[in-house]
């Protein structure tokens, strides 16, 4: 997607399916339509991840790969499993991103006092390494907060790749240009949630506009404590944790 394609994309679906009637549980609340980039600067997408709902089935890795025709070994989202045995060691793994869920591991579960599941993705941070580092700006921030990469100007360098201090980036050989989560930025404004959002069956994904006080995102970010990752970094991501364990990073 180039700058103007995705103003372009934001503007047309906008205007057509933001007023339409959204009824699904997940789908996005009505919205103010979007009939100019103006507008865009009405939004400022967040997610918010409930790490206490989470069970660690797939589904939303599934949904993501599908939904973005993400190549093999590649992942936008993955979900990581953190196990804390009688030693207070603590194990972490993502077989396959979590994309067939997670089995048992021989011999350890006896020993094991704590487990739970933490999804992850591109933070969006507002403050974010990946932009800084790209030699052509080709990877930006549009209007309405989400980082994204200009598919006409990455020149498939890697700067941004090794930049990324959560490890959301990747090459994708076959156009050879950088990759990542868009928060489904061909969705959003056809007033539907991110695929992963969608097909997570417990509610544990929560997308929404930051700068509308009602959304179910804000709301829950004014009654929950939570966490972000690697909060010393000072990137400002636009991910947040709900039930973060200290152990996670
Ligand atoms: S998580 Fe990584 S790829 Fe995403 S905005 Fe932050 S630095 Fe960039
Ligand atoms: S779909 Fe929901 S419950 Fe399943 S792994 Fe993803 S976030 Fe966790």
């Amino acid at each position: 997607m180039d700058r103007r394609h995705f103003v372009r994309l934001a503007l047309v679906s906008g205007a057509g399916v933001l007023a339409g009637s959204l009824t699904v549980y997940s789908a996005l609340p009505r919205s103010t339509e979007v009939r100019s980039e103006q507008d865009l600067q009405n939004f400022d997408w967040g997610y918010l991840i409930d790490t206490t709902r989470c069970i660690g089935c797939g589904a939303c890795v599934r949904a993501c790969k599908a939904e973005n025709d993400v190549p093999d070994t590649y992942f936008r989202t993955w979900v990581e499993r953190f196990e804390i045995n009688a030693d207070d060691v603590v194990s972490v793994d993502s077989p396959d991103g979590a994309m067939s869920s997670f089995t048992s591991r021989d011999g350890e579960d006896a020993r094991i006092v704590k487990a739970f599941f933490v999804p992850k993705l591109c933070n969006h941070c507002r403050n974010s390494a990946c932009t800084q580092v790209c030699p052509v700006g080709a990877t930006f921030h549009s209007p309405d907060g989400v980082v994204l990469i200009d598919k006409e100007h990455c020149l498939g360098c890697g700067y941004c790749v090794q930049a990324c201090p959560y490890g959301c980036r990747y090459i994708d050989h076959s156009r050879g240009t950088a990759d990542k989560c868009t928060f489904c930025y061909h969705r959003i404004h056809r007033g539907e949630s991110p695929a992963c959002v969608m097909a997570c069956p417990r509610g544990a994904r929560v997308f929404g506009n930051l700068k509308d006080p009602e959304s179910p995102i804000i709301r829950t970010l004014h009654e929950r404590r939570y966490g972000i990752l690697k909060p010393d970094l000072g990137t400002n991501p636009k991910c947040f944790y709900v039930g973060l364990d200290m152990e996670v990073k």
